[in-house]
Parts: C-alpha cells; structure tokens; sequence
C-alpha cells in the first residue's frame, strides 16, 4: 500500500468538508489518507454522528480499513480498497444530514464499475447543509449533465432536531466525467418560491411568502405552500428556485425556533438579491459542490459569486490531492470565473 497522504482537517472552513472531500478523493484515487485536527474548530470538535456515519458509508462502498472512527475522533486514517458498487442502506440515527453522507460516496459511485441504490435516513432538510430539493433540482441535473445518471425520490422528509427522514437514491454510472462550461447566466425562465411546513401552521408559511413577495416584486401565482406528509417531527423550510437557460439555483431559508417568519423570507431575500444583482450563473453553495466533480471530468469552468470559504478550502484541497490546477479570475466585483485544468 502507497504511503498516507496527510490531510490538516482543520485549515481553510475547517469543518466537515474538508473530511468528506477527502474520503471521496482517496476512494476515486486510490491512496490511504490521514485527517488529522477533523473539525477543531468547533464548538463541538471531531466526528459527529453525521460525519461518522459518513466515514462508514465510504469504508462500506469500498472495504476500507479505517482507525479512528469513533464519535469526537479527531484523528481517522482511511485505506480504501476498490468501490464495489450495489445496493446500501445508511441511518444517521440522529437528524444529521443525509446530504451530506451522499456527497461523500457520490463521487466514487458515479464512476463504479456498475450502478447502486442507496437508502439514506437521518434529516434531509438541515441548516448548513444542501437541502434535499437544491439536491434533486440544482446540483443532480448538472452531475447528470458530465455523463452519469443519478435519480433520487424523496420518501420522507427529516427536520431538525427529529430527524426520521429517507430518500433513496438510483446510479448509472459513467466512465469517465465529462467536463462542464457553465459561464453564462442568460434571462430567468421561471422562478418559483416554496413554504414547506410540517405540523406547522400554514399562516407561518404565508407569513413568509407575503414578504417574500412583496420583497422581491412577485405575484402571488409564484408562491406555493406545501405541507411535508408524515414527517416525525416540525420544520419550515423556504425556497426559492431560479430557473435560467442552463439550470436551476435553489436558495433555502430554514424556520428556526424563536426566529420570526418574517426574519427568515428576509434572510433569503438578501441571498436572492445578492445572486440576481450579480447576473452570475452559479451560486455560492453551487461553486463549492462543482469543485471536485470538475477536477474528476479534468476540466471545466463556471462563473459565480466572489468565493465562500467552503469553495477557497475545496480549491487548496484538490490542489493538494488531485492532479489539477484551479485559476480565480476577478470578472467584477461580484462575480468570478472559476477554471479547472488538469
Ligand atoms: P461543512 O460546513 O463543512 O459541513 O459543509 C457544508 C456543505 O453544505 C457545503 O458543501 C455547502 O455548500 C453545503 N450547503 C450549506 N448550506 C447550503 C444550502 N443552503 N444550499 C445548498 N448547499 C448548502
């Protein structure tokens, strides 16, 4: 077995992505790895469950053998073997987000030697993680675009702090990832805003809407609420999808307790404004999940908001880890071009 490349977990944002990309790249490429300092950070540093959950979806997929993976475990060495694809079920146990898990395998199992069915169950629509639907509609039409097929079907929905959501997820993998060009936002085809609530008043969710409304200049036919069958727990969670010629941006707004409807529409309304004044095609949450995939296609490019910390720390990870070079170029001062070279 080649050497461990070490992986300082808590340089750049210093959380939970720089574990999971880490894990995804030793799968697709093949090298055992040492994460070191995982999330110390934060308040509560090391793995999680969330993150532990992850490091054994990845050791499953692929036979790693792994040490360190225990709850507040700051240290992990992962040794991958190669991604036997098939079908995997993976229960957080607690409402931490099942995004986030896929985003882990997603990279080694689009490119299997076959296809895979995944269940997955914990919180599917968590603060500071890729809500289900900016899964399904943002970032899995773009995956889908480099050359595997990837289906999801949202069974049930998962709130913090009760959790007990599932969706399953369907691949057909490709060969090899294609590159994507994604430079150009082009006129808005539709745009939508969506109040989703669970055991929940709807006046909540009209509440939001009325502002977001008003805010933004839209007539009531954009506005929908939507009530989330058979969720175990309570939860409000806002939308709004941007449709433009090449894809859809999902923005998401999260109800917390003691946080005024109100507050929350005006939330996203600024991350609404801020991606519309800019005329970029991709937004900010966008740019860091389409780093890697792009260094796996070898190549690509897109323009987007001036770089998250979340994106700037994927950048120098890839640098590290893959064969790439990643160029920023200043187009304004809010918007930026993002090139991958291999
Ligand atoms: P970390 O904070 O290191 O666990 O990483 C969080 C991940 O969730 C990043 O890849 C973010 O792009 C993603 N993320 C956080 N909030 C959202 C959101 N509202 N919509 C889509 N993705 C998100």
């Amino acid at each position: 077995m080649a050497a461990f490349i070490t992986i300082d977990g808590s340089r750049g944002e210093g959380g939970g992505q720089i574990l999971r990309s880490s894990l995804a790249i030793s799968m697709i490429s093949q090298r055992p790895i040492r994460v070191t300092n995982i999330r110390k950070g934060r308040s509560k540093p090391g793995l999680m469950r969330q993150h532990l959950t992850a490091v054994q979806a990845a050791a499953q997929i692929c036979n790693a053998r792994v040490t360190g993976d225990c709850i507040g475990s700051c240290e992990l060495t992962f040794e991958p073997n190669a991604v036997v694809p098939g079908e995997f079920r993976f229960s957080i146990g607690t409402a931490g987000s099942t995004t986030l898990v896929l985003q882990t395998i997603l990279p080694a199992l689009v490119i299997a030697s076959g296809p895979s069915t995944l269940i997955l169950e914990g919180g599917t629509h968590n603060p500071l993680a890729p809500p289900f639907d900016f899964l399904a509609k943002s970032f899995l039409p773009l995956i889908n675009r480099m050359g595997p097929q990837v289906a999801v079907e949202l069974e049930r929905h998962g709130f913090f702090p009760a959790g007990g959501g599932r969706f399953r997820v369907a691949i057909t993998p490709t060969d090899r990832l294609q590159p994507l060009s994604l430079v150009e936002r082009g006129e808005i085809v539709n745009r939508r805003a969506i109040a989703l609530i669970s055991h929940l008043s709807p006046e909540i969710a009209r509440r939001e809407l009325k502002v977001l409304g008003e805010k933004l200049g839209w007539t009531d036919s954009a506005w929908t609420v939507a009530e989330a069958p058979n969720s175990p727990g309570p939860g409000n969670v806002l939308f709004v999808e941007i449709e433009t010629p090449q894809l859809t941006e999902v923005f998401t707004g999260f109800g917390e307790r003691g946080i005024r409807a109100e507050r929350v529409a005006e939330r996203l309304v600024h991350d609404v404004r801020r991606y519309l004044a800019a005329e970029v095609p991709i937004g900010e949450y966008l740019a860091d999940q389409l780093l890697l995939p792009l260094a796996m296609a070898g190549g690509g490019e897109f323009v987007t908001l001036p770089l998250s910390r979340h994106s700037t720390t994927q950048i120098e990870l890839l640098e590290q880890l893959m064969d790439v070079k990643v160029e920023v170029h200043e187009l304004r001062k809010d918007a930026r071009r993002v090139v991958v070279r291999s």
